[in-house]
């Protein structure tokens, strides 16, 4: 019988780079059985559901339900419906992506019942002690058996942080490659109706350090509104930054269209013929640095240091967005240098490496 592999998603960024390694192992030799495990952290079918479907993964084998409460509650829950199942069915591995709540749980339940965790975007960095995100991946990091890198760099920040050279990969960007996998079948959307390649700017918003409190959030609508005046905006509201606005009493920025989350697909038709980004995305920097877009990170630190050497992204503050939208409006558009490493090959990486784990332990278990 073939080792079971699990795969955790807990939430929306989680999916795109779960997706490059479910499609390198599905075309690749079969040498473990891979399975989905939904722990349940977004679990809104505009969140979560239509990307299954967008990214061409199936439904997923395992669902936990788990969803909503403090960061607190989420980990806890999270853990013990991780554990229940992996006491009953322990894969030979788990592999978390990215820096979410169940992302964690997940990891520390299976680190504490001797299961091997490989951490998929290992290595990310912002420097910023009270992100609960930063929390994460730090931890997740500490505890992980096999660390994922997005590129070389991050991998030797990890090398030096004291992570033995063997546990540490740089396999590339998971993002770049569902990106490529996808970039003609969203080009091939239709835009809706009143938007027009180059016409319009794409918003992303929904960390807490911008959206729970009310004097940031003013702040940033203010800024939007007034960046609109240069370039009309669209914004996929995130449900978080759509709530703290509902209980803050505030109104939609002037000039900037609202929608509700888009699918995978749905939002990088709009991305990818956009003419800039304003985020606070980790996820949303890569993609347009991939794509070549200027992007706007409406953060004081970015763990993706990459899209800012590249040229492609810049960190910024509500009072400046407008300025920067516009200086973006008068230049002509960059040629972009390819990065090393986002190649669309980090799933055959992924794939590879598992493949000598796997078929290594395999190998002892019979001579033992
Ligand atoms: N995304 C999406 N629909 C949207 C907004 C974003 O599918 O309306 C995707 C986006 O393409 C990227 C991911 O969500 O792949 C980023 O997730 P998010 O911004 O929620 O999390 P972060 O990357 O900041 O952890």
């Amino acid at each position: 019988m073939l080792p079971e592999l699990h795969l955790v998603a807990a939430a929306r960024p989680n999916l795109p780079k779960l997706a490059a390694l479910w499609h390198a192992l599905a075309e690749g030799p079969e040498f473990c059985k891979p399975v989905l495990v939904h722990t349940g952290q977004h679990e809104d079918p505009a969140m979560f559901g239509v990307h299954f479907a967008d990214l061409g993964l199936p439904a997923p084998d395992i669902a936990l339900g788990i969803s909503g409460g403090s960061h607190a509650v989420l980990t806890g829950r999270s853990m013990i419906a991780c554990e229940t199942v992996w006491k009953a069915r322990p894969p030979a591995a788990v592999v978390v992506a990215g820096d979410v709540d169940g992302a964690l749980a997940a990891a520390l339940a299976a680190r504490k019942l001797g299961i091997r965790v490989i951490h998929l975007e290992a290595g990310l960095r912002s420097g910023e002690r009270d992100m609960p995100e930063e929390i994460n991946r730090r931890a997740i990091d500490a505890i992980s058996d096999f660390l994922w890198a997005p590129d070389e760099a991050t991998a030797a920040r990890l090398r030096q942080e004291g992570h033995a050279a063997a546990a540490v990969r740089a396999v590339g960007n998971a993002m770049v490659d569902t990106q490529l996998r996808h970039l003609a079948a969203a080009r091939a959307k239709r835009l809706p109706r009143g938007l027009s390649r180059g016409g319009y700017g794409m918003v992303t918003l929904h960390r807490a350090a911008n959206v729970d409190k009310p004097e940031r959030l003013i702040a940033l609508l203010d800024g939007l509104t007034a960046a609109a005046r240069h370039l009309p905006l669209v914004w996929p509201i995130h449900p978080r930054a759509a709530a703290q606005m509902k209980s803050f009493g505030f109104v939609p920025p002037t000039g900037v269209r609202i929608m509700p989350p888009l699918g995978y697909l749905e939002f990088l038709a709009l991305l990818c013929r956009a003419r800039l980004v304003a985020t606070d995305s980790g996820g949303v920097q890569e993609e347009a640095t991939a794509l070549g877009l200027p992007c706007l990170t409406l953060r004081g630190a970015t763990e993706r240091p990459i899209t800012i050497s590249t040229g492609m992204n810049r960190l910024t503050s509500p009072e400046e967005l407008p300025e920067r939208v516009a200086e973006i409006l008068k230049t002509a558009a960059r040629p972009m240098r390819p990065i090393p490493l986002w190649d669309g090959r980090a799933g055959l990486r992924m794939r590879e490496h598992l493949q000598v784990l796997l078929e290594g332990e395999e190998c002892r278990a019979m001579v033992a």
